[in-house]
């Protein structure tokens, strides 16, 4: 993943206009698709933002994620990351998304709907084994 995520133009725009629609609420989803030989994302499964203070965080409901896990058993395919938007900007992640960031495998996409940006961050373990920062991952066509 590092080396960047295939993501199709199309769903770049689904994923703006979820932002949009979710007004001054944080939108948020699942990424869906394959790892080999590249990552690249074939869909998204959107989510409600079920965190209590949906302006300021997000949180994918579970049974959304438990759901899908499910449905992609022995598929071939599998949850890359997820994406949310920051309805103010900007496109990178917050120092509480870092906070709440635990695998280093799974994508973060950030979608700022004033600028029209989307951009993909990828968390990385520091010398004490937590997760130390995120780095930005190129977004391929
Ligand atoms: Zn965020």
């Amino acid at each position: 993943m590092r080396r960047g995520l295939h993501l199709a133009s199309d769903l770049v725009e689904t994923m703006l206009q979820a932002a949009r629609a979710a007004g001054p609420e944080e939108c948020c989803g699942l990424i869906v698709g394959t790892l080999d030989p590249a990552p690249r994302a074939l869909r998204l499964v959107p989510s409600q933002n079920t965190h209590p203070e949906p302006r300021r965080f997000f949180e994918i409901d579970p049974k959304v994620q438990f759901d899908t896990l499910r449905r992609l058993r022995q598929s071939g395919e599998t949850i890359l990351g997820h994406y949310h938007s920051h309805p103010a900007g900007p496109a990178r992640p917050s120092a509480r998304d870092l906070a709440e960031a635990n695998d280093p495998d799974l994508a973060w996409l950030v979608i700022d709907p004033l600028a029209g940006e989307v951009a993909a961050f990828l968390p990385r373990i520091g010398d004490d084994g937590k997760i130390a920062e995120f780095r930005a991952i190129p977004l391929l066509g």
